[in-house]
């Protein structure tokens, strides 16, 4: 039988054979009694990577980026993000629910925004305004293309944050991605925000989880919230294990996931009516943009599924495609030939 090329996310990833093998054997016990020494363990191994105090293990991006939103403000507070951004459009607006505080977002360009914007929309101190307490930001951009977030203006945005008593934080859930691409280490990313989310099940492809670091104070706060959400797991071991196993065999490989993605753009800007600048593919996320007076994004999804190859339309006049550890070079140049057949 044919293999469906599954390239709409890396979400889509399956525990491998060796990553099972450690989820079975893993060693268990009460998390919520913080027992649980395999998630003890991925948590101090995360803090250590990413140079912060103290980690927590929760169950989702969005559980991390939401208890840390609680953590950092309060009701009636503001949080300054980007327009694009998973945290204002695909959290089911979670800010005003759980944190009871309002986002504003800017528009930025592939997700990113500079300081200079961010400061002319801090309020000043006045009763008529809500209260500016936290920017986040987001590295990569899932949105913007899988762009990295310049480290300079990260660390430009802190400094203001710093001058102004806000707070910074980072929704990387795919800041492993943002590594790989630059080489600067995870640990140099994670010092220009007050906290940080971390997926592991996106390209590294646990099955489940995402980690949340920050200080010590910081962190205990964030597990009251954790609690309050319901994200409280028990033998939680078996999926810590697979997110262990995740980030020390599936973290360089990240290179592979771009390399396939950057020729997949090459490629595909080649055809006339595409257009995606393979310099903006920094990563393992490939938006294309097309003619759509040849094919709608919805029809040419469809066409691409009877030939056994899933992508996801991306708006009126885009397609998304996402490169993975289940995808070969051999997918890669059956995508490729599949465009230029039917284009
Ligand atoms: C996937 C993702 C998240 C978290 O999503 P969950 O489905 O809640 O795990 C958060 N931020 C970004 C940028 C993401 O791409």
């Amino acid at each position: 039988m044919k293999k469906t090329i599954d390239i709409r996310s890396d979400t889509l990833t399956c525990p491998t054979e060796k990553m099972r093998e450690v989820i079975a054997n893993a060693e268990v016990g009460d998390d919520v009694f913080g027992e649980d020494p395999t998630v003890n363990k991925l948590q101090a191994m995360v803090a250590k990577i990413l140079g912060k105090e103290a980690a927590l293990f929760v169950v989702s991006g969005t559980m991390g980026n939401q208890t840390c939103i609680s953590a950092h403000t309060i009701p009636g507070g503001e949080v300054i993000c980007e327009y694009n951004s998973h945290i204002f459009n695909y959290e089911g607006g979670a800010p005003a629910t759980l944190s009871g505080v309002q986002l504003h977002p800017l528009m930025g360009k592939r997700g990113i925004i500079s300081a200079s914007r961010i400061e002319a929309v801090i309020r000043p101190p006045d009763h008529h305004y809500p209260h500016s307490q936290l920017i986040t930001l987001e590295n990569t951009h899932n949105r913007g293309g899988g762009s990295v977030f310049p480290i300079e203006e990260m660390k430009a945005i802190y400094k203001l944050a710093q001058k102004n008593n806000l707070k910074v934080h980072l929704d990387g859930a795919r800041l492993w991605h943002a590594a790989i691409a630059t080489g600067i280490s995870l640990q140099e990313y994670s010092r220009y925000c007050d906290s940080v989310t971390v997926c592991l099940s996106k390209g590294l492809g646990a099955p489940v989880g995402s980690v949340v670091a920050g200080s010590e104070d910081f962190i205990d706060k964030v597990h009251r919230y954790r609690k309050i959400f319901g994200g409280g797991m028990r033998q939680a071991g078996i999926i810590a294990a697979a997110g262990i196993y995740a980030i020390e065999n599936h973290f360089e490989r990240l290179h592979d996931d771009h390399r396939r993605a950057k020729e997949l753009a090459v490629e595909l800007n080649r055809l006339p009516g595409i257009i995606i600048d393979p310099e903006e593919v920094e990563t393992n996320l490939v938006i294309l943009k097309m003619e759509v007076s040849r094919h709608s994004p919805g029809e040419w999804c469809k066409k691409m599924k009877q030939e056994g190859i899933l992508m996801f339309p991306f708006g009126e006049d885009r397609v998304r495609m996402v490169t993975h550890f289940h995808i070969t070079d051999n997918d890669i140049d059956t995508v490729i030939d599949c465009f230029k057949k039917y284009w």
